[in-house]
């Protein structure tokens, strides 16, 4: 029998936060070892709760949920989402601007699809969510990847943006705040990629999914809310700033230029209908989600239980020599550099893998976030301070031995 291959156009996709090295995890934890998880932004099994609110109404309207629902989503949750955006300033957005998907995943994905032909250049931060970049290759584009600057506290390099755009470039992404680094763009830079968005034409996609998990009272500007004349993607969702990720509950938002991009939203919203609609009972939660008091800013505040866990992770990480770390201003993760000269390092991925073997320790490897160089990991500040401690003590101690090889 021939053998099932699979397609080509998965040639270049990958996803390494998910790949082999969380495999063999998961298969040294059923030969009975106890692995220390530091490699996803997954905050339920550390024991952050859904708002009771939210997993309240969810329950209540359980009875109410088992048929489709319109496929860009539930009119109230839409309509919460909308006031959001209000609230974000991002102009003139319609109910029909809204598309509620499983999770910001399948809209990103989806975006994509609807947008590009072979040979479409999208650019891509790097490091990136690496979704983002799989997702544009998956849909035939090509990701162009922008350095995001780390002696700059990782933020966009805007003459590499610049130098970057071609004549087949069409879209720019910005991840705000950052996952892998926790970078927190300032208005003044979100101003100039408009800039440059407006003089060559680009569609800005904005991944927003953790505008609300925001550190030393920051403050978020969503970049849809400078300009009504370029157009915008305005993603996010309920997994990280409700703690619900595994509700898969995210939405899309079209702002800005929307008259001239017709044909494209006709493709969103046909790519939306062909999956008839997303998971309905977590819909059911946005509304609640929504409004009123917002029980991330507790962990967020000074003293609260990811601020605590954010300083710990990061003063034990850089007190490791050699080990440099810019300090996330939000999102949940830390994405530490190493000395190329004490960790001469060939391979980021084998690197993580002895971790693994030797301390019992999971990361993740720069280059699963499209890092070019073998010298960064990202680390996952989600374990309760005890866990934290342990776990870095772990990756001090295989630091350790690694210099001394
Ligand atoms: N975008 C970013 C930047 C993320 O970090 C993640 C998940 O970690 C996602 C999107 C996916 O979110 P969702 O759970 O809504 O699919």
């Amino acid at each position: 029998m021939q053998p099932v291959l699979k397609s080509s156009k998965l040639a270049n996709v990958c996803y390494d936060i998910r790949g082999p090295v969380m495999a063999r995890a998961r298969q040294m934890e059923e030969d009975g070892h106890r692995i220390i998880k530091l490699n996803i932004g997954n905050t339920a099994p550390f024991g952050f709760e859904v708002p009771e609110e939210i997993l309240q109404d969810v329950i209540h309207n359980l009875p109410n949920a088992s048929g489709y629902c319109e496929s860009k989503g539930l009119f109230a949750a839409r309509k919460a989402i909308m006031h959001y955006t209000q609230e974000k300033k991002i102009a003139d957005v319609t109910m029909e601007d809204i598309y509620i998907g499983n999770g910001v995943s399948e809209l990103i994905v989806m975006a994509m699809q609807g947008l590009l032909n072979t040979g479409d250049e999208v650019l891509v931060p790097m490091p990136d969510y690496p979704l983002w970049t799989a997702a544009v290759t998956l849909a035939g584009g090509t990701p162009h990847h922008y350095i995001c600057d780390e002696q700059s506290g990782w933020l966009p390099d805007l003459n590499d943006i610049r130098g970057k755009i071609g004549p087949n470039t069409r879209a720019i992404v910005l991840i705000n705040p950052n996952n892998p680094t926790g970078a927190l763009y300032p208005v003044e830079l979100l101003r100039e990629v408009v800039e440059i968005a407006r003089q060559h034409q680009l569609i800005i996609y904005s991944d927003e999914i953790y505008d609300k998990v925001l550190y030393d009272g920051a403050t978020h500007t969503s970049i849809a809310s400078l300009a009504d004349d370029v157009l915008f993607i305005t993603f996010n969702g309920l997994s990280k700033n409700y703690r619900a990720a595994g509700y898969r509950a995210g939405w899309l938002v079209v702002s800005g230029e929307k008259k001239h991009a017709r044909d494209y939203i006709e493709g969103l919203t046909m790519l939306a209908s062909m999956r008839l609609c997303s998971n309905v009972p977590a819909q059911y939660g946005i509304q609640t989600a929504l409004g009123g008091y917002q029980s991330i800013n507790d962990l967020v505040a000074p003293g609260g239980r990811l601020t605590k866990q954010r300083d710990l992770a990061y003063q034990l990480l850089t007190d490791i020599p050699g080990v440099t770390c810019v300090k996330p201003q939000g999102a949940m993760y830390l994405f530490p550099r190493l000395d190329a000269k004490m960790y001469p390092i060939a391979d980021d991925q084998e690197f993580i893998l002895e971790l693994l073997l030797e301390e019992k320790v999971l990361l993740v490897q720069g280059s699963g976030f499209n890092w070019p160089n073998p010298d960064h990991f990202r680390v996952v500040f989600l374990p309760n301070v005890d866990d934290l401690t342990e776990a870095i003590g772990r990756i001090a101690h295989f630091l350790e031995h690694y210099r001394k090889r």
